[in-house]
């Protein structure tokens, strides 16, 4: 068993606006929050150190996000840590879009080690068939200040689309939720033995 300490950000704050499907029924922060509990909680009934990164409801600043993160690795080690940032993905506002499918992320200058995490992390999604219309390719890169600022490896799932109708319904399904959960848990789990 790692020591390692694994830290789960969910996306946004309650009042963060416009982070819904067209139809209201999935909220991003609601919807990322209740994820990244159950990944914390199963993780941490494996024996991880898991924790969330914003306990709050409320919508915690990215510089205060990044700082929390940072404040963990200076005092565990930076690879020590691992960050996560769970989210939902949109094409657009207000409207369905034909966008769709699970995508990972990582910074422009991520060290191998978060690429590493992301492969994995895309692999589960694979295996689910979860890509949807989106790229083959294993993880984007994106100069997010979650991936980019932050001193450990560091991965951001956008989780699906939720302006697309199939993932809204996916997302919203008991299916839906438990698989997404067990894709974060299987690919660290792996990133964490294998290290
Ligand atoms: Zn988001």
């Amino acid at each position: 068993m790692t020591s390692d300490l694994i830290l789960i950000d969910n996306g946004h704050g309650a009042e963060t606006p416009g982070k819904c499907s067209p139809d209201g029924r999935l909220r991003e922060y609601a919807w990322t929050r209740e994820i990244a509990r159950r990944v914390c909680g199963k993780l941490k009934s494996l024996g991880y150190d898991a924790r969330l990164l914003v306990p709050e409801l409320n919508d915690v600043s990215l510089r205060e996000r990044v700082r929390r993160v940072n404040s963990v690795c200076a005092g565990a080690g930076s690879d020590n840590v691992l960050s996560v940032s769970i989210h939902v993905n949109a094409a657009g506002t207000g409207q369905w879009h034909n966008a769709s499918g699970w995508t990972a992320w990582v910074a422009p200058k991520a060290s191998q080690r978060s690429r590493k995490l992301a492969m994995l992390l895309n692999a589960e999604a694979v295996n689910l068939n979860l890509k949807g219309n989106r790229s083959r390719e294993p993880f984007f890169t994106g100069n997010f200040a979650i991936l980019r600022d932050t001193k450990c490896p560091a991965v951001l799932t956008e989780n699906m689309f939720q302006d697309n109708l199939h993932d809204v319904a996916y997302l919203l399904s008991d299916r839906g939720q438990s698989e997404i959960t067990d894709l974060h848990i299987t690919a660290i789990t792996k990133y964490l033995n294998s290290k």
